[in-house]
């Protein structure tokens, strides 16, 4: 592999180099009044970046799974009853973290390139009416198929149903990168990671939790120690933590929302909306199908492409590591094999998205597909030069 090459893979992703610097710092005493200087702008600039005015944010030093088990044993006792769709390996390995918890999941499967059964989910809400779902589990962008769920419309059918479950997202691929609005969306739990939208290494879990979750924990029996948000309110209180935080993470992540808010969010979603559309137009000109069922959920951060029948997609992605020194996402789970992904979130611009579209179709021919070399760049390249980006300055 080259250290060179941007990545394609959707996260970690590419780090721009005013981030890497801003991680990059000497050691301070974060018991210090210091430590305070960047832990309370980054918990405010995540929540701006959450579109939350009175979320309560924490930083937890893990990946941005532990994200997902702060928000279940901190808000739920065993037992509990929740509510969630599969349709990917993000949504399944969520589904099996509630099991391992000895939580009763009300599984929806759903075919893997579908998005969150919204329908489905009204329905089971309104005939819930002893309210036995304590809460509701979304997957708002589905990293494994490139489908972004309509979390507004769940919410929409909790309220109607007039169901008080809570309602938990994940939005680790889309959070930074796709609209995301914690409070107008009534979220109770929103869970994301450093390594995706905020461009920065694996290593943070960033949490947001509303009045409602945070009221939930009082009553909650689920055991937490390391991920006890009572530990870590204390910690907060003091300008601390309960343990030693990842100060560097910490001082990039204030970086990062600061980058975010600068280029403006809605900047940022149409960043990625025009990256996105360029590459599926690359799909298109290939003559291959995108794994997301319909256009209204193409993720603007990840596309999951089909393959021909009978040939194996993962090739592709160790060709173009062997080859290319180049990395895209393989097939997780239920498409393993059939599609091969290619990450555009994060750190972006047009020229990078090319590379990747220009790369991929060389490996696609190298592998005897039926593939036209420059078709797809040159179906992006129309679509990025009648759109040219005008807020490209903060991209990169
Ligand atoms: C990457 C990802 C995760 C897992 O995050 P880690 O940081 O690897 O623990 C969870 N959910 C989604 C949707 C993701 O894309």
């Amino acid at each position: 592999m080259s250290f060179q090459n941007p990545v394609f893979i959707p996260g970690p992703t590419n780090i721009p180099e005013s981030l890497r610097k801003a991680c990059d710092m000497p050691t301070i005493d974060h018991r210090s009044p210091l430590f305070g200087t960047i832990l309370h702008p980054a918990r405010e600039g995540v929540r701006k970046v959450m579109k939350s005015t009175s979320a309560e944010v924490f930083i937890f030093p893990c990946s941005g799974t532990g994200g997902w088990e702060a928000t279940l044993t901190n808000t739920l006792s065993p037992g509990d009853t929740v509510l969630a769709a599969r349709n990917g390996m993000f949504s399944h390995k969520w589904i099996d973290m509630c099991q391992r918890f000895g939580l009763n999941v009300m599984v929806e499967d759903v075919t893997w390139g579908e998005g969150l059964p919204v329908d489905r989910f009204a329905e089971i809400l309104t005939a819930d009416t002893e309210h036995k779902i304590s809460a509701v589990l979304a997957t708002h962008n589905e990293t494994a198929t490139g489908v972004t769920s309509d979390v507004e419309g769940l919410r929409k059918a909790l309220d109607a149903a007039g169901h008080p479950a809570l309602l938990f997202v994940d939005g680790v691929s889309s959070i930074g990168s796709i609209d995301f609005r914690f409070d107008e969306w009534g979220v109770d739990a929103a869970v994301t990671g450093s390594q995706k939208g905020f461009m920065l290494p694996s290593g943070l879990a960033i949490l947001g939790m509303s009045t409602k979750a945070m009221e939930a924990r009082k009553t909650a029996k689920l055991p937490r120690t390391f991920f006890s948000l009572d530990d870590m309110l204390t910690g907060y209180a003091a300008s601390a933590y309960p343990y030693t935080p990842s100060v560097g993470l910490m001082n990039g992540l204030n970086e990062a929302c600061k980058m975010l808010l600068e280029e403006g969010l809605e900047n940022v979603f149409a960043r990625h909306h025009r990256i996105a559309e360029g590459v599926r137009e690359a799909v298109r000109a290939w003559g291959l199908d995108i794994c997301a069922a319909s256009p209204d959920l193409y993720s603007n951060t990840v596309t999951a492409i089909r393959t021909p029948e009978g040939f194996d997609a993962s090739t592709i992605v160790a060709h173009a590591a062997q080859a290319y020194g180049v990395a895209y996402g393989t097939g997780l789970g239920d498409v393993a094999g059939k599609v091969f992904r290619i990450g555009h979130l994060g750190s972006l611009t047009d020229v990078m998205a090319l590379s990747g579209i220009a790369t991929a179709e060389m490996c696609m021919v190298d592998l005897g597909l039926d593939i036209k070399l420059g078709s797809g760049v040159a179906a992006a390249q129309e679509y990025y030069r009648a759109k040219p980006a005008r807020t490209q300055k903060a991209a990169a």
